[in-house]
């Protein structure tokens, strides 16, 4: 019988767009976090925001992370086709009493903290609802391996959401019970999504699941202190010459490579970077700044 390997890590990006350079940054960092421990790297294809998907935008991706030599394992797993898990784990929470429904408008939740408005309605509404779940004041804390440690109380922003009155599951839901499918047991991924990882660890508390291990990498951000993204009109990575993009990627993931790797090829970059992965020069940095090498 195979072992299962110790380590799984994975990358997940949402098909909004072209994969641009803070996505691959993120990719290259979870990768050589998995690969230097022999682990393995998945990928998974964050669909389940149908609005925001964009036309040809996985096919790009996959794409562009085999022509960066970054090759994943299994198959791609894709959120859409996980429905009917993320409906088990809502009628787990339904069973703990833990949802309710929520009809305020955008308008009505314009200030940050969800005040629990519709915790007390009396009858299942008639008109379209958002189901959220009840938080209380319960600290919850994760040691992030580059972060430190980070703390927060479940009800930081109020009830939160788990299913939008579009019927869509909510990343925040979505992500934990993937993770938990997969036995994904190590997170590499932006700054950004620190401050969600409180809400996530209160789920999986709530839902009986395993916490992986967290290491949140810094945002890339431009001249402008924008965050790379598709909102800013980030460019796609360029195809032309991916083995220099990785020698300028690992610098910037502050792993020093030698000069000389500038000229080697795809596979050349990506095994001295596996071979000499080293996060802690990272340690604390939440933003850096995208250098001009790489904004061309
Ligand atoms: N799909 C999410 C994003 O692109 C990432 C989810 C995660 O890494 O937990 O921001
Ligand atoms: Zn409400």
């Amino acid at each position: 019988m195979q072992q299962s390997p110790a380590l799984i890590g994975r990358f997940a990006p949402s098909p909004t767009g072209l994969l641009h350079l803070g996505s691959l940054y993120t990719a290259l960092a979870s990768f050589l976090a998995a690969r230097s421990q022999q682990g393995q790297w998945l990928l998974r294809i964050d669909d389940l925001d149908t609005p925001r998907n964009c036309k040809g935008s996985i096919e790009s991706i996959l794409t562009t992370l085999d022509i960066y030599g970054l090759h994943w394992d299994r198959d791609v797993f894709y959120q859409s086709q996980q429905l009917t898990h993320y409906e088990d784990a809502l009628n787990q929470l339904e069973a703990l009493n833990k949802l309710y429904p929520c009809v305020c408008s955008r308008k009505m939740l314009e200030s940050t903290r969800y005040a629990g408005h519709c915790r007390h309605l009396s009858a299942v509404p008639s008109t379209a609802f958002a189901l959220r779940v009840k938080t209380d004041a319960q600290w919850l804390s994760f040691d992030d391996e580059l972060q430190g440690t980070v703390r927060a109380q479940a009800d930081d922003q109020g009830d939160f959401i788990i299913k939008r009155k579009d019927q869509i599951f909510a990343y925040q839901f979505a992500v934990v019970i993937d993770d938990a499918q997969q036995h994904v047991n190590q997170v590499v991924r932006g700054c950004d999504l620190l401050d969600s990882t409180p809400k996530q660890l209160y789920l999986q508390q709530l839902l009986g699941l395993p916490r992986p291990h967290y290491l949140h990498v810094p945002i890339i951000i431009d001249q402008q202190c924008q965050k790379l993204s598709k909102q800013t009109l980030a460019n796609a990575v360029s195809l032309k010459s991916p083995a220099k993009v990785l020698f300028h990627l690992l610098n910037l993931l502050k792993q020093q490579p030698p000069r000389e790797l500038e000229y080697a090829s795809t596979q050349e970059v990506l095994a001295w970077g596996i071979l000499h992965w080293n996060p802690q020069p990272l340690k604390n940095l939440r933003m850096m700044y995208l250098p001009d090498v790489l904004s061309k």
